[in-house]
């Protein structure tokens, strides 16, 4: 099937609008992605029918869960840009920011913007405990295939202003490290609203998304030196 297939009936099983313009724009993302991971070591998934489901869809998921037009959204650690620009093109209202301490693949992050005539995605180089800058400053934070629940808190929750949401992307299995991530959700100022739980259409690929909202501040002394953060965990 092509991608262009894969997507219409996905977004119709994902109850989620697609027009052309967004499938035009995922069909020259997935393009630029296989030509830019032939030469550098982007993603590991790879194909057009894994790209459609395991990447597109997936990261297109989150919008059945939560209502993200016209928010300020910080992706945490992107890489090839999953999920904030995969969203994005989906829900070309939000205003993105695309953070990874991997320079070239924030490189290739601009590179992708340029070609999908997304002058207002900001790709920033660097990483999220250094980011003193962006405290505060988002509506909701995302972050797939980083780090476990209790260090993502950690990264993620000063970002986000009172009130907003940070939405981790995790496996079928997010119980023990839920459980794991109480005593860095409360010390953070946050609270877990619920655990969305979802099927990636045309896969047997279950999902969840951790939605945790920022009920309190998170006191200065967060997010540690990542050397602290990774030798003591909250
Ligand atoms: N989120 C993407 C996805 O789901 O395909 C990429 C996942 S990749 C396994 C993890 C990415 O997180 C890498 O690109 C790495 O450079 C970035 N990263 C790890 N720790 C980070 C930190 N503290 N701040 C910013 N980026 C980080």
């Amino acid at each position: 099937m092509t991608l262009e297939t894969l997507l219409r009936e996905g977004f119709a099983e994902l109850g989620l609008p697609l027009d052309e313009t967004a499938l035009r724009r995922y069909r020259l993302y997935a393009d630029t992605l296989a030509e830019k991971n032939a030469v550098m070591n982007l993603t590991a998934i790879e194909g057009e029918e894994d790209v459609a489901r395991l990447h597109f869809l997936d990261c297109a998921a989150l919008l059945q869960g939560f209502a993200l037009a016209g928010k300020s959204l910080i992706d945490v650690g992107t890489g090839a840009g999953f999920p904030g620009l995969a969203l994005k093109i989906a829900c070309p209202s939000l205003e993105l920011t695309l953070l990874d301490s991997l320079e070239k693949r924030v490189r290739f992050l601009h590179e992708c913007c340029e070609a999908l005539d997304f002058p207002d995605v900001r790709c920033v180089h660097g990483r999220a405990e250094d980011g003193v800058i962006f405290r505060g400053a988002f509506d909701c934070a995302t972050s797939r295939a980083v780090a476990r629940l209790r260090v993502l808190c950690e990264l993620c929750l000063p970002l986000v202003k009172k009130g907003g949401l940070f939405l981790a992307m995790k496996g079928p299995e997010v119980e023990e490290e839920l459980r794991e991530a109480q005593n860095a959700i409360r010390l953070l100022g946050g609270s877990v609203e619920r655990v969305f739980r979802y099927q990636i259409p045309g896969t047997e690929v279950h999902h969840t998304v951790v939605a945790i909202r920022k009920t309190g501040d998170s006191p200065a002394k967060y997010p540690r030196p990542w050397a602290q953060i990774k030798k003591k965990p909250l």
